[in-house]
Parts: C-alpha cells; sequence; structure tokens
C-alpha cells in the first residue's frame, strides 16, 4: 500500500467493506465512500445509524422465512390473511412486491433462492398447510427450467387431495426475477394464474 493510502486507512476501510456489498464494483465502492464520508458526513452517519439498527433488528420469520422484526411477521399474525392462499416466492424482496400491489391477500412462504429444493424446509411448510388451512398453493416464480422443477418437486412432496397448486401466469418472461417485471404484468399474472 503506498504512503498515501496509508494515511487514509478508514476512508479505504470503508471503500473495501462497500466493495462487498454485491453489485457494487470498484468505483461506486469508492463514490460512495466520498460521498458518505466527506461530501455529505450527516447522511454518511445516518446509513450508518439506520445500518446499524436494521443489522440488530431485522431477522427472519419463523414461518414465512420473510424478513421481519420479530420472532413471527405482521402478514403471518394477520387473521384476515388467513384465507387459504399460501404464495411461494423465491427471494424476501418478492414479498415487498406483491405487497405493493396489494392485490394479494394470504400468506408467504420463501423458498430463498440460494437454497436447493433438498434445503426446503418441508416440515414447516407441510405444518403450515395444516394449521392454517391452506387450500392454493402460489408459485410466484419466474419461468425458469430450475423453477419448473422445484415447483414440480414441492408439488409431489406436499401432495395432498385438498391442495390445489397454481402458478403465476406466462407473461412473466423466462429467467428474471419478480423485480424486473412490471406491476401490470405481475398483477395480471397473478389475477390469471394456471393451475400446475
Ligand atoms: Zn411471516
Amino acid at each position: 500500500m503506498n504512503t498515501y493510502k496509508m494515511g487514509l486507512q478508514s476512508f479505504f476501510a470503508l471503500v473495501e467493506a462497500l466493495e462487498q456489498i454485491p453489485a457494487i464494483g470498484k468505483k461506486s465502492a469508492q463514490k460512495i465512500a466520498l460521498s458518505l464520508s466527506v461530501e455529505n458526513k450527516f447522511l454518511g452517519l445516518k446509513v450508518a445509524h439506520t445500518l446499524e439498527e436494521a443489522a440488530r433488528n431485522v431477522r427472519v420469520c419463523e414461518r414465512c422465512l420473510g424478513l421481519s422484526e420479530a420472532e413471527i411477521c405482521e402478514i403471518c399474525l394477520d387473521c384476515e390473511r388467513e384465507n387459504g392462499e399460501l404464495c411461494i416466492v423465491a427471494h424476501q424482496r418478492d414479498i415487498f412486491i406483491l405487497e405493493s400491489m396489494g392485490e394479494f391477500r394470504g400468506r408467504y412462504f420463501v423458498l430463498d433462492s440460494k437454497a436447493q429444493v433438498q434445503d426446503i424446509d418441508f416440515s414447516l411448510l407441510a405444518r403450515r398447510i395444516e394449521s392454517e388451512s391452506i387450500t392454493e398453493v402460489i408459485f410466484a416464480l419466474s419461468p425458469t427450467l430450475a423453477n419448473e422443477a422445484i415447483m414440480l418437486f414441492v408439488e409431489d412432496t406436499l401432495q395432498n387431495s385438498n391442495l390445489r397448486f397454481t402458478k403465476i401466469a406466462q407473461g412473466v418472461p423466462t429467467g428474471i426475477g419478480l423485480d424486473s417485471v412490471d406491476q401490470l404484468s405481475l398483477s395480471r399474472a397473478l389475477s390469471a394464474r394456471v393451475k400446475i
């Protein structure tokens, strides 16, 4: 490390930390570090404070594996959302997208796309289907080969005569996440869901 860099240890420690965030490259990390530590110190301290609070408080809901600040999230606790529909999503952030549309009134289950099919907690899913009287499992996954395989596997594993399995309709392009789909297309895909 050159002497100039040696004299800016705090700055480059911040750059290095930022570089570890997915989707932030070296140039962006330097820009953000400059902005937060020099140009807008107030924002920098606000980010530091809110980040610390979020890291301390945000966790995963024990029932749906979505984000929560308590053991069980608001959606899982809301009796009015016990309408027999369980929507399976790939990512926790997919819940934000579907909630912002405001059309789905059931509950969720997050697969976490990093997980392999064998990592899906089927006993948790089966318990929920039983205790929440689930009648329809809706897959809100983008139509990739891997996701098709997951849907079939989940359907196979949970198979029961009282349960209907549906997926959001075509119109959601192949191979991209829900966050890249416009709301109208997603809303249509959800209301025109098809039986698997
Ligand atoms: Zn939950």
